[in-house]
């Protein structure tokens, strides 16, 4: 079920949406990353539900634990690495939220490792504000 904050991102190189009317994770519009695994290239499809782990990967294999290089579907340039996951060590990578602020995602797959980041209360704010009332149903 979608419970919790609705998370919209756009890419931080390119600033174009990153959001994708199909599929549908959790009912709503998913988030598209380019990925690569190994020597592989394919798709990811995030929910944008944020506290879901949700996702479908297409041409690629869903390996548990692979380190997933994700790029901008619409300008390949790939997301820019934070730091190191404090939990698994693989890198976090940071995307922008529509409203202000970042969304910080770890890329192995299955770590549950992610965060929201405000340089301006006011941002997380918008963001509290920009839920759909019948969303969070
Ligand atoms: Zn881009
Ligand atoms: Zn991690």
């Amino acid at each position: 079920m979608a419970h919790g904050l609705h998370i919209h991102v756009q890419c931080p190189h390119c600033g174009k949406s990153l959001m994708i009317p199909e599929p549908k994770i959790d009912q709503l519009d998913s988030i598209h990353f380019l990925v690569k695994i190994g020597n592989r290239i394919g798709h990811l499809y995030l929910s944008q539900v944020y506290g879901s782990y949700e996702k479908i990967f297409e041409n690629v294999e869903d390996l548990p634990d692979a380190v997933v290089e994700c790029s901008c579907p619409l300008c390949y340039r790939p997301f820019p690495v934070h730091h190191a996951c404090g939990s698994c060590s693989a890198a976090v990578i940071a995307l922008d939220l529509k409203v202000g602020g970042i969304i910080k995602v770890c890329t192995r797959n299955g770590c549950a490792h992610h965060s929201l980041e405000f340089e301006d209360s006011q941002d997380a704010l918008n963001l509290f504000r920009s839920q759909d009332p019948s969303g969070l149903l």
